[in-house]
């Protein structure tokens, strides 16, 4: 494993390994740029097959946080940790209190939050040993109606991204019988479903665990398929909201959809996927800035926290994303790098 030669390096500040006996905690925190202001990014938790795996995922995702936070206009910037391990058999309160130390020895460089694998609770649990720690709720923030779960505003945001896409590309605003293929129905996806459905759109939907299914089928009679078979519906939307990497060579042949919008991180799986999608005529709206809810939400939290502030912030997701489609339609360049130049243009100035 080379960290430095790593193809995902792009001049991190800080990458941070470490081992806690005791508890058996194996986690990496990456720091992408502070120079906007301090890392913040999710602790995400995963079964992942090696370290090698771990790495290019914390490595990935940290340097999108910095994208994401100079695109949603915020002064922050990017970070990202990972705990090697499946969430739901290899998680213990210790395992969690050794991350929190984690964190606290970084010094404030990075700010721990949520993110798929971990929840409020474990970042509670964080606290009580780092002060560093991002999507709390206090008191004043929970009265305002926030329970310090970004998935909510994530999934808010994304609903509006998703909209603003559907007008450039199929040039409707009303969302009846539009037919939208959702990837991962937790804490996103779910609520992302609500959303559409309550706007009168048709839904199909996919996961690896069962009752995830089961759930959106009853909430709102989704249509269950085969995760394999997610990609070739006939469908106007594809929301990808489970992993990243999804979108390549074997996956956008099958495609008919021709938006993709979702709350997944790192949708691509290399740079070079979005001409691709370019080529196909399929629009992309850039991961980082549909799925920017959650970073919004937990920016404003603490003793200003108004919800119709962030509604209002949540809603400019969609004016950026549509200035990066018409730049994207006038120069003939594709929606990802457009938005990476723009997000440099911010954060490098
Ligand atoms: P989650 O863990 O609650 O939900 C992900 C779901 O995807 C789970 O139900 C899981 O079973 C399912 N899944 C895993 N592999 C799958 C596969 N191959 N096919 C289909 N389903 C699969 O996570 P979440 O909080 O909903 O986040 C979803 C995605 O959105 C992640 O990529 C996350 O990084 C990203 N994201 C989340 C937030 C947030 O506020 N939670 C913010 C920004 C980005």
């Amino acid at each position: 494993m080379s960290v430095f030669a790593h193809p995902e390096f792009d001049a991190h500040e800080i990458v941070a390994f470490h081992h806690d006996r005791d508890s058996g905690l194996k986690a990496i925190i990456a720091v992408h740029n502070t120079r906007l202001g301090q890392g913040l990014g999710g602790c995400r938790m995963f079964p992942y097959a090696s370290d090698d795996d771990a790495l290019t995922d914390v490595l990935r995702l940290s340097r999108g946080m910095t994208y994401k936070a100079a695109l949603a206009g915020l002064k922050q910037g990017g970070g990202k940790s990972v705990i090697i391990g499946d969430p739901r058999t290899a998680k213990t309160p210790a395992m969690i209190e050794a991350m929190g130390r984690f964190v606290d020895k970084l010094g404030g460089q990075y700010v721990v939050a949520e993110d798929s694998g971990t929840n409020v609770d474990d970042i509670h649990r964080m606290a009580d040993f780092t002060r560093h720690v991002g999507g709390l709720a206090d008191e004043k923030a929970t009265a305002a109606g926030r329970t310090g779960d970004p998935s909510p505003a994530t999934a808010l945001g994304v609903f509006y991204g998703l909209r603003a896409a559907v007008r450039h590309k199929l040039g409707r605003d009303d969302l009846r019988g539009l037919r939208v293929a959702i990837q991962g129905v937790g804490n996103v996806g779910f609520r992302l479903a609500g959303h559409l459905h309550a706007a009168g759109a048709e839904l199909w939907v996919t996961d690896a665990y069962q009752p995830s299914i089961d759930r959106c089928v009853a909430a709102y009679g989704a249509r269950p398929v085969a995760m394999s078979e997610i990609y070739g519906l006939d469908v106007d939307v594809f929301a990808p909201c489970a992993l990243g990497a999804i979108l390549h060579d074997r996956t956008i042949p099958l495609l008919q959809a021709r938006v993709i919008a979702g709350a997944a991180n790192n949708q691509l799986a290399e740079p070079r996927h979005d001409h691709v999608l370019l080529e196909r005529g399929i629009l992309y709206a850039p991961d980082y800035v549909i799925n920017a809810g959650g970073i919004i939400d937990i920016y404003y939290e603490g003793e200003h926290y108004d919800w119709a502030t962030v509604d209002a912030h949540l809603q400019q997701i969609g004016g950026t994303l549509t200035r990066i489609f018409e730049r994207s339609d006038s120069e003939h360049r594709p929606t990802g790098g457009l938005a990476d130049r723009m997000a440099e243009e911010i954060f490098k100035s």
